[in-house]
C-alpha cells in the first residue's frame, strides 16, 4: 500500500513531467531533447542507465534489488507525431505541427515515477526492474527493434507496458489474452496498361475497367478466400488514375492497408492479391507492381501474463475496474518484445472528465492525467506482485 500512496503523492510531479513534455515535442527518431531530459531524471535519482541504445535515442534503467528474483521490464515510449495541436491549454506544444497526440508524454511521466518509487525501496526488493523508454514507436521501423537487437532484453523475464486511451473510461485497465492489435502494413499497386483515344477502346489496354475488376477481387480474398476465424481487414483508401474526358487511362495506382492478428493469415492475403493482379492482367494485356510496406507484427499477450495482470489489477487502489476487451485493429511495436519474452501489455482508460474525447491522433488529443496514477501504480504492483508467481 506505501508504493500505491508514493505514486499517487507523486502526481503533482507527473502531471508536471508530462506537461513539458507535452509543451516540447519531438518526432521518431528526432527525440535528442526528449532522450536528454529522460537521462537528466535518472541522473537525479541516482538510477545507472545506458543511453543511446540500440544506436537511437533509447534509454534503458536498471534496478537491482536487495533479494534475487525474476528480471522484469516496462517500457514506455516518448515520440510525438506530426500534427498540429489544436488544443487551448496551458501545456499547449510550443513547436508548430509536432504534438504528443497519442500520450507518449504520459507514458513517460509514468514510467519515471515508478522508476523513482521503486528506487526508494531499493534496499527491501527482491528481483531486478529494468526501465525501457523507446523511441520512434509511431513510425516503421519503430525503435523497438534496433534496442531489442543491442540487449534491452537480456535476462528479461517478462515484460509489461501500458497505452493511455482516451475513448476508454478513466481509472479502468484493458487487456486480452493472445491478440490485443493488429498487425497492420500498407500496400501499393500499381496497374500499367495501354494509353489511347477514348472512342477507340479496342486499340488501348484501359487501366481504369481494370482497377474496377480488381477492387472487386481484391474484397473477395476476405470473404471468399480466408478462414471466416481469422480476422482480417483489407481497405483501399486511395485510388489515382486517369487524366479527362476522352483519354483512356494508361495507369492506375491504388494505395490500401492490410490489418491481421497472425502473420500467416497476411501472407496469405498477400498471395492471393499477388493471384488476382497476375490472373487479370494477363487476361487484361495489362502488367502490375505491387509494393508492400511492412508495418508491425501484432501485439499478442502471454495468456498467463495477462490473466495475471487482469486478476491482479482489481486490487490496485486508482484502478476502477479491470476488463479483458476484444483486439484493436491498431498496430504497436511493443509486439517486437512479446515475440521475445512473455508478458502483457494493457491500455489504462484516460477518458478526459469533461466527457468529449478526442481519438488519438487527433489535433483536439488529450487524456485525463489522474489516470496516469491508475496506470502508473498498475505497472508498479504488478512488477512487484509477479515476482511472487
Ligand atoms: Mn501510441
Amino acid at each position: 500500500m506505501e508504493f500505491y500512496r508514493e505514486i499517487s503523492n507523486a502526481f503533482e510531479e507527473m502531471r508536471q513531467t508530462r506537461r513539458f513534455l507535452h509543451m516540447y515535442p519531438e518526432l521518431s527518431f528526432q527525440e535528442s531533447k526528449t532522450a536528454a531530459f529522460i537521462a537528466a531524471q535518472y541522473d537525479a535519482m541516482g538510477i545507472s542507465y545506458e543511453p543511446n541504445f540500440g544506436g537511437g535515442y533509447g534509454l534503458v534503467a536498471r534496478i537491482k534489488g536487495a533479494k534475487p528474483g525474476k528480471t522484469i521490464a516496462l517500457r514506455a515510449d516518448f515520440d510525438a507525431l506530426p500534427i498540429q495541436d489544436q488544443k487551448e491549454v496551458p501545456y499547449r506544444s510550443q513547436t508548430p505541427n509536432v504534438s504528443h497526440a497519442c500520450g507518449h508524454d504520459g507514458h513517460t511521466a509514468m514510467l519515471l515515477t515508478v522508476a523513482r518509487v521503486l528506487k526508494k525501496h531499493e534496499h527491501e526488493l527482491t528481483g531486478n526492474y529494468v526501465f525501457i523508454h523507446q523511441p520512434a514507436e509511431e513510425h516503421p521501423p519503430g525503435g523497438a527493434k534496433d534496442m531489442i537487437n543491442a540487449g534491452c532484453l537480456n535476462g528479461v523475464d517478462a515484460i509489461f507496458g501500458t497505452h493511455l486511451w482516451s475513448l476508454f473510461d478513466s481509472g479502468h485497465v484493458y487487456t486480452a489474452q493472445g491478440p490485443l492489435m493488429a498487425a497492420a502494413s500498407n500496400f501499393k499497386i500499381t496497374l500499367i496498361g495501354k494509353g489511347g483515344h477514348g472512342g477507340a477502346p479496342q486499340t488501348s489496354v484501359d487501366a481504369i475497367a481494370l482497377t474496377a475488376t480488381v477492387i472487386q477481387q481484391l474484397q473477395q480474398i476476405i470473404s471468399r478466400r480466408l478462414n471466416p476465424l481469422s480476422p482480417a481487414v483489407l481497405s483501399i483508401g486511395a485510388l489515382e488514375a486517369g487524366e479527362t474526358f476522352n483519354i483512356i487511362a494508361e495507369k492506375a495506382i491504388l494505395k490500401g492497408t492490410v490489418r491481421v492478428f497472425d502473420i500467416a493469415t497476411r501472407t496469405e492475403i498477400y498471395d492471393e492479391m499477388s493471384r488476382i493482379l497476375k490472373g487479370l492482367c494477363l487476361s487484361a494485356g495489362a502488367s502490375y507492381e505491387l509494393d508492400i510496406i511492412e508495418g508491425y507484427p501484432p501485439v499478442i499477450n502471454d495468456d498467463r501474463c495477462a490473466q495475471f495482470l487482469h486478476d491482479f489489477a482489481y486490487s490496485v487502489p486508482a484502478v476502477v475496474d479491470s476488463h479483458f476487451i476484444e483486439p484493436l485493429m491498431i498496430g504497436e511495436d511493443f509486439a517486437y518484445y512479446l515475440e521475445q519474452v512473455p508478458g502483457a501489455f494493457f491500455f489504462t482508460g484516460a477518458k478526459p472528465k469533461s466527457g468529449i474525447a478526442y481519438p488519438h491522433h487527433h489535433g483536439k488529443f488529450d487524456f485525463d492525467e489522474e489516470a496516469m496514477i491508475a496506470g502508473a501504480q498498475t505497472m508498479l504492483g504488478t512488477v512487484l506482485k509477479y515476482q511472487e508467481t
